[in-house]
C-alpha cells in the first residue's frame, strides 16, 4: 500500500523528521487560500501515487496567492504523465502547497528491506533529485548503504557513518542522525517496504528538510495498522486489483500482457506465467485463485480477468488436490453464461474429481480447449491470442 505524498510528509513529522509547512487542496480557489494563509512563495505540488512530478510538469512554484490559484488550476483536474506513470498517466485530483525552500543541495535517503541481505537497509546518495535507478547505473560508487541488525535495531554510529558520507559533517551531523534514526523508527513500527526521502535538501540557511517523501507498506501487516489503511487512496490503485480485493480474490495482480490466467497455488500462478513467455506470449495477470470449494469464485474471478480488455485468451491451469477439479468446472460453466463469449478458454486440470470436471463440460457444451501438461496449455494460449 502507499499513500500521498502529504500523508508521508505527516507521518515523517510525527517522527522528528523536518518537513516544509504546507497543506492540501482540492479546488483553484482553496489553493488560494492555503497560499495566502502560508504566508509566503509556495510550491504547487501534484498528489499521484508516483514520481516524477517534476519532469512531467506536476510541480509549480508560485510566488503569489494568485499564481498558486493558477498553478492548482493548471494542475488540478491534469493528466499527470510522468516516466512513473506510464503513457496513460495519472487524473490529479489534490495539490499539496508547501512554503518554496531555497535549497543548497539534494541528497538521497531511504530506508528499504535489502531483498538478498535478508534485513533493512539504509541508502544514502549525495546525488538528489535523482531516481535512485539512474545514480545506481551511472555512479554506483555514489551510494551508502548501511544494513541494519534488526534484532539490534539502528544505532547512532551508524547514522554518523552515512551521515560523514554524505558529506553531513559540522552542524549537520547532530540533525542528520536525528532524521536518520527517525526515518529507521518509522520504517520499522509502520512496517514499511521503502521509506524514501529524495530529495532530502540542505536548506540555503543550513537546515535539513525532507522536500519529497515516499511510503510503501507491506500489504502483510496492514491488520495491525488501521491508521494507515484509513488513509489509503482506492482511486489510486489499479480498479480491477481493487475489485478482486473486494470479492475476496487478494492474490490478483493486473500486467499488461493478453493470456488471461486462473491457477491454484502461487508457486504454479509463478509456473504458469513462465511457461506462457517461454511459449512466446504475455501473461495479462497473476492470479493465485486459492483452495476453491465455491464455483462462485471461478466465477467472480473470470469476470475480473474478462472485464480487461486486454485478455484475448484465457489459460485455467489448475492442479486439483485440495481444490477439485469439478468445482472449477463448474465455475466455468457458470460463467459462460454470463461472460463474454469471444474469449477462448485453454484448460489444463489434473487432479481430484477429474472426470467429473470433464463431464460437467462436456455435458454443458462449453467450448474449452484441453491441455495436457502446461507446456501443452501455454503454447495453446499463445496460439489463440495469434488466430
Ligand atoms: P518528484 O519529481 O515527483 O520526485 O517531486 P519532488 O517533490 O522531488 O520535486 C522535484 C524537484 O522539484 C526537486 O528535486 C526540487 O529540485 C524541485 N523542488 C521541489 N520543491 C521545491 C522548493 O520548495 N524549492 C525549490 N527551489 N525547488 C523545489
Ligand atoms: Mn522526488
Amino acid at each position: 500500500m502507499k499513500v500521498h505524498e502529504f500523508q508521508a510528509k505527516e507521518l515523517l513529522a510525527r517522527y522528528g523528521v523536518p518537513v516544509p509547512h504546507g497543506r492540501v487542496a482540492t479546488s483553484a480557489s482553496e489553493a488560494r487560500q492555503v497560499a495566502a494563509e502560508l504566508g509566503v512563495p509556495t510550491v504547487v505540488k501534484a498528489q499521484i501515487h508516483a514520481g516524477g512530478r517534476g519532469k512531467g510538469g506536476g510541480i509549480k512554484l508560485a510566488s503569489t496567492p494568485d499564481a498558486a490559484e493558477a498553478a492548482a488550476r493548471q494542475v488540478i483536474g491534469m493528466t499527470l504523465v510522468t516516466p512513473q506513470t506510464g503513457p496513460e498517466g495519472r487524473l490529479v485530483r489534490r495539490v499539496l502547497l508547501e512554503e518554496q525552500t531555497a535549497i543548497a543541495r539534494e541528497l538521497y535517503l531511504a530506508v528499504l528491506i535489502d531483498s538478498s541481505g535478508g534485513g533493512p537497509v539504509i541508502m544514502g546518495s549525495a546525488a538528489g533529485g535523482m531516481e535512485i535507478e539512474e545514480v545506481a547505473a551511472a555512479h554506483p560508487e555514489a551510494i551508502h548503504r548501511v544494513a541494519v541488525d534488526p534484532a539490534a535495531g539502528f544505532q547512532p554510529f551508524e547514522g554518523r557513518e552515512l551521515a560523514f558520507a554524505l558529506g553531513l559533517g559540522g552542524e549537520l551531523l547532530r540533525p542528520a542522525v536525528a532524521l536518520i534514526a527517525g526515518l529507521y523508527r518509522l520504517f520499522v513500527e509502520k512496517d514499511c517496504s521503502l521509506a524514501e526521502v529524495n530529495p532530502l535538501v540542505v536548506t540555503q540557511d543550513g537546515r535539513l528538510v525532507a522536500l519529497d517523501a515516499k511510503l510503501n507498506f507491506d500489504d502483510n501487516a496492514a491488520f495491525r495498522h488501521a491508521d494507515i489503511v484509513a488513509l489509503r487512496d482506492v482511486e489510486e490503485e489499479d480498479a480491477l486489483e481493487v475489485r478482486a480485493q473486494s470479492e475476496g480474490i487478494n492474490n490478483y495482480v493486473k500486467l499488461d500482457g493478453d493470456i488471461g490466467c486462473i491457477v491454484n497455488g502461487a508457486g504454479l500462478a509463478m509456473a504458469t506465467m513462465d511457461a506462457i513467455k517461454l511459449a512466446g506470449g504475455e501473461p495479462a495477470n497473476f492470479l493465485d485463485i486459492g483452495t476453491v470449494n465455491d464455483p462462485a469464485r471461478v466465477v467472480n474471478a473470470l469476470g475480473i480477468i474478462t472485464a480487461d480488455a486486454n485478455v484475448k485468451a484465457i489459460l485455467v491451469n489448475i492442479f486439483g488436490g485440495m481444490a477439485r477439479v469439478d468445482v472449477i468446472a463448474q465455475g466455468v460453466v457458470d460463467a459462460q453464461k454470463q461472460l463474454r463469449a469471444d474469449v477462448p478458454i485453454v484448460a489444463r486440470l489434473a487432479g481430484t474429481n477429474l472426470e467429473e470436471g470433464l463431464k460437467l463440460l462436456s455435458d454443458a457444451g462449453v467450448r474449452v480447449e484441453m491441455a495436457a501438461d502446461l507446456g501443452e496449455a501455454a503454447r495453446k494460449a499463445v496460439a489463440a491470442v495469434k488466430a
